[in-house]
């Protein structure tokens, strides 16, 4: 695995004092955002980017208030965001916004993927454990309701996993059933 690491810089933000280091895999650059003092068994939230929801707050998802929340648990808790550049289930922002195209016509999240040609969920997570093994971390507890997250990390042990169980809202709630029912997430 070819990855670019940057040096490590302060980000004081409203959610806390972190850390950033960024990892650029091929064309995508990857940030690490933690705590200034990482303890020993962390709690590790895998957050992939959601652009309509992280940066515009958006209500067809629940991306954004799951980023927050895990922002603050880290500063309290000490322990790690790992925000994963692949937008939109990893097909792209074009392609995720066709997907809201269909969905506007009346397909569900998975149906208006595969008529575009992809998985329901393309997103990988080997750089996950590069970087966890990159920061000596042995042992986590995991921010998670996605089971594919929590078999996808290898050699690190999982003493842990933390739901994190945001409120629906009118826009979300479908896409969070269907998250439930169909993709497997523990809802
Ligand atoms: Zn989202």
């Amino acid at each position: 695995m070819n990855i670019t690491i940057s040096d490590v810089a302060n980000l004081p933000s409203r959610f806390g004092n972190f850390n950033v280091k960024a990892f650029k895999e091929g064309e995508k650059e990857h940030l690490v955002i933690y705590a200034k003092n990482l303890e020993n068994e962390p709690v590790v939230r895998v957050h992939s980017e959601c652009l309509t929801g992280d940066a515009l707050g958006s209500l067809k998802c629940d991306c954004r208030d799951q980023l927050e929340y895990a922002l603050k648990l880290i500063n309290e808790q000490e322990g790690m965001v790992i925000y994963l550049r692949q937008e939109g289930r990893n097909i792209g922002l074009l392609n995720k916004i066709n997907a809201y195209a269909l969905q506007d016509k009346g397909l569900n999240t998975i149906e208006a993927n595969h008529q575009l040609g992809f998985a329901a969920d393309e997103r990988t997570y080997e750089v996950v454990t590069f970087i966890l093994n990159y920061f000596k971390i042995k042992k986590i507890k995991l921010l998670t309701n996605n089971p594919d997250k929590i078999n996808s990390i290898e050699g690190i042990e999982i003493i842990e996993r933390l739901p994190i169980i945001m409120e629906s809202n009118e826009f979300n709630a479908d896409y969070l059933d269907v998250k439930r029912d169909e993709m497997g997430h523990l809802l």
